[in-house]
């Protein structure tokens, strides 16, 4: 079979298939390809074909070429939404086309309105005999123009034999990008399970399949050979195993049950994010570039350069200290974890070892960490593999105080800027300067990521996991950060700068009492953190704390803090609330937010895992202490105590016994947060017992639509406006209003204006949000009429999608924030 060229059905922006917004294609799921972002509404026939298949809704066509290789034409994302409403198909099934002959048009404007994008997969559907060679991406092409060829595909040949007990096989890597860093991290997952010593070898090189960074440092690439052998007990059943996943082509990421992730529909000048913080401001671009710090490899001598080492690391601790007390909350936290990462031992021990064997202090410092670093990319763990900002931040830090901070790259920003940066670190953002910040853009980061965390405490719009099309943006560029649709607009127009800069100013100066605009009366509190927290809530108007989440206290530490430490965290956080009322969280730890000194086992699914209550009850001597320092709380104003994470009533009394147990007479007031479908289901149990419920949606959203809130593939997806989840909500509302007892959400849905707004028509009155989002929620309730929000609510819970919620929602909640209602 010769080759078949593919021609651009459109023109348009070329894109990575793995950069389109919606995991079903990004993940491979469909199979391998490219994707147009397209600039005009005609497809036509990438390669002569017949055509196979034109969807009912007329929003995608399936076409055979010659020798039977199979390509999927998608026209946007979640187009099927349309019905076919601006599409004109001009083939039938059956028919034969020719390259370049027209197959659909569609109005671009229209479609581009109501879908979620207009990115374009092309996709080989029939990947088993053919592979889908592309071009080069990230530029703009013509109809026509050639974007890639379809080649039959090598098969991976491979023989086996045994010989004593040694057991090997040979084989021909047929994974498209080589052995790269997620097989890898399957492979050694693999290997792990099995009882034997199993070895990969590619050349001359050979690796362990228990290190993925020995695997990617093995360097195969698509059609390398490569030999597999093991010794031990399961010698051969290892060898298979690990064979299955380089035969596999990503399997695990095609089986898993896609949904679709929610992307605002995006003109050719717009880029989608996921929002941090939301929020609206325009600005000038600025890239953060890093330096590279060019390190010697041998060093002066070994007393030498542990003496400049030790020297380097106390400059560093020092710098640290002087970070975390001059920041506050969640960057003061920061700082003090990269203290503790400092210490680490066994990098520490690492990196004495280079320089014992004549290693510049540098070199091995940068060495030890990139080892470590490497072992947290290569765990499947999501959490830990945000981690590495972390390492690779402090990695630096400790290098340019070895070479005495050389080669700065230009950092200071322009006023009014926007930053820009495909990573960022927790320590740089810290050290811009805040005053000239106008917004942060960043290709990479998690939504759970420490920089987007810190991002949102800065209070400056914030949009992350924006990929590689960030790259479009030029240094200098005219931007209009609109975090709160989740877009970044380069050039924007002055109708589009005028339009979010009123939304904006209208969200700020909100700080009075809250209520509908007919004079229904919502109560706005603030979650908290940190005692560093209050000052912003309470300078932001919260009217208490619905939410103290108490982890501040636990993590980063190694033993954890006795009853009298937390009792004094508590006492000042309290004071410093004053008359409003305060919640305060038990323990929610463990599952992915591990502790050093819980000493709990590793979990294949911390977020199934032992987390929330399941910790605090498996580890008594943590409750009690913790229930003590919460009940020595003096105060006047309400104090409640809620338990998180709990999916059995079982779980409450226990709680409540402890609670007796220490003080019979105790009169605290115990509430249960719903966060898990159990807990929505059982509410009327809950509702029966405990003195309030408080709706943690994150979590709920989670559990709800099996999504791992900390994976950043599905940061737009873990939505709380899900039907499925709003339907949980209303289902737990219903059951507190029956027994009487308040209810509120305290979880990322109360943080923003269209879930504040349908939680009170789902009357829900009580909102406990992020500190810097109370004026934008304010200003949005105060445009709305308790019976907008009835009849918002209503049409949600009836909705089919996220998706369908927001849009529904989006006229009123913009009217709203703009007060023109
Ligand atoms: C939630 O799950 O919505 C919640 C408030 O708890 P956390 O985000 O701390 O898990
Ligand atoms: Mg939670």
């Amino acid at each position: 079979m010769k080759p078949i060229a593919i021609l651009a059905p459109l023109a348009g922006w070329l894109t990575k298939l793995e950069d389109v917004p919606d995991p079903v294609f990004a993940e491979g799921m469909m199979g391998s390809g490219i994707a147009i972002d397209p600039v005009d509404g005609l497809l036509t026939a990438p390669c002569d074909a017949e055509v196979v298949l034109v969807a009912a809704a007329s929003h995608s066509v399936t076409l055979r070429a010659v020798d039977g290789a199979e390509l999927l034409i998608h026209i946007g994302l979640e187009t099927v939404a349309l019905a076919g409403r601006g599409f004109d198909v001009r083939v039938k099934e059956g028919q034969q086309v020719r390259a370049g002959d027209a197959l659909i048009e569609f109005e671009m404007d229209s479609v581009g309105l109501q879908a979620k994008s207009l990115v374009t997969p092309i996709v080989l559907t029939n990947e088993g005999g053919f592979r889908f060679i592309t071009e080069a991406t990230g530029r703009l092409v013509q109809r026509g123009e050639p974007i890639g060829h379809i080649e039959p595909a090598q098969e991976m040949v491979s023989t086996s034999r045994h010989s004593g007990d040694l057991f090997e096989t040979h084989g021909v890597v047929q994974l498209e990008h080589g052995l790269h860093a997620r097989p890898a991290g399957r492979i050694s997952d693999s290997a792990k399970h099995f009882r034997a010593d199993v070895t990969l070898s590619a050349g001359d090189r050979t690796a362990s399949a228990r290190s993925p960074v020995a695997i990617m440092a093995l360097d195969v690439r698509h059609g390398d050979p490569i030999n597999i052998s093991a010794r031990g007990e399961q010698a051969q059943e290892a060898v298979q195993a690990i064979l299955r996943v380089i035969e596999d082509r990503d399997t695990a990421q095609r089986s898993a049950g896609a949904a679709p992730v929610v992307a605002a529909a995006l003109a050719s000048n717009e880029i989608a994010g996921v929002s941090a913080l939301a929020g609206a401001a325009v600005g000038t671009a600025k890239w953060w570039r890093r330096s590279t710090l060019d390190v010697p490899e041998q060093g002066k001598g070994e007393a030498e350069e542990r003496a400049a080492f030790e020297a380097a690391k106390a400059q560093v601790h020092k710098q640290l200290q002087d970070l975390a007390a001059g920041t506050d909350g969640a960057g003061s936290e920061i700082a003090r974890a990269h203290m503790s990462l400092l210490q680490d031992e066994a990098v520490n021990a690492e990196a004495y070892a280079q320089i014992s064997a004549g290693k510049s202090a540098a070199y091995a410092w940068r060495a030890a960490m990139a080892s470590a670093v490497e072992t947290l990319r290569g765990s499947g763990n999501a959490m830990l593999r945000e981690r590495v900002a972390d390492l690779e931040d402090l990695s630096d830090r400790t290098v340019r105080a070895l070479l005495g901070d050389k080669a700065e790259p230009d950092r200071k920003l322009p006023d009014g800027a926007v930053l820009l940066a495909e990573d960022l670190l927790p320590s740089e953002l810290l050290s811009v300067d805040r005053t000239k910040l106008a917004g942060i853009c960043i290709g990479g980061a998690g939504p759970t990521s420490h920089v987007a965390i810190i991002a949102a405490s800065l209070g400056v719009p914030t949009l992350v996991g924006m990929g590689a099309r960030l790259g479009k943006v030029a240094d200098g560029a005219r931007v209009l950060i609109d975090a709160s649709a989740g877009k970044l607009v380069i050039g924007p127009c002055a109708e589009q700068e005028a339009e979010a800069l009123s939304l904006a100013a209208a969200l700020t100066g909100h700080t009075g009492a809250c209520a509908t605009s007919d004079g229904h009366a919502v109560a706005l509190l603030a979650n908290l953190g940190s005692l560093a927290d209050v000052e912003t809530a309470v300078a932001a108007g919260a009217e208490g704390c619905g939410l103290l989440r108490t982890e501040f206290l636990f993590l980063d530490r190694n033993q954890a803090p006795t009853a009298e430490e937390q009792a004094e965290a508590y006492q000042a956080i309290s004071d410093a609330l004053g008359d409003r009322p305060l919640t305060i969280r038990t323990l929610d730890i463990g599952g992915d937010k591990p502790v050093p000194f819980l000493d709990l086992p590793a979990e294949e699914n911390p977020a199934l895992g032992v987390r929330g209550i399941r910790t605090s009850l498996a580890r008594p001597d943590l409750l009690d202490a913790q229930l003590r320092a919460v009940l020595a709380v003096r105060r006047t104003a309400p104090l409640k105590l809620m338990i998180p994470m709990v999916s059995s009533i079982a779980e409450f009394r226990l709680v409540r016994e402890r609670v007796s147990a220490i003080d019979a007479a105790a009169s605290i007031k115990l509430g249960v947060m719903i966060e898990t479908p159990a807990a929505a289901l059982l509410a009327d149990q809950f509702a029966a017992e405990a003195d309030f419920l408080s709706i943690g949606s994150n979590d709920l959203a989670q559990y709800a639509l099996a999504m791992d809130r900390t994976n950043p593939a599905l940061a737009a997806s873990v939505d709380g406006l899900h039907p499925a989840v709003l339907r949980l909500i209303e289902t737990a509302a219903q059951a507190a209003d029956r027994q009487g007892k308040p209810i509120s959400v305290c979880g990322g849905l109360a943080s923003e204006p269209a879930g504040a707004i349908i939680l009170i028509g789902l009357e829900i009155h009580e909102l406990s949000a992020v500190p810097a989002t109370l004026a934008g929620v304010r200003a949005a309730i105060a445009g709305v009429s308790l019976d907008d929000c009835r009849s918002l609510a209503e049409r949600a819970l009836r909705a089919e999608s996220a998706a369908e919620v927001r849009m529904i929602a989006a006229e009123l909640v913009t009217a709203a924030s703009k007060g023109d209602r």
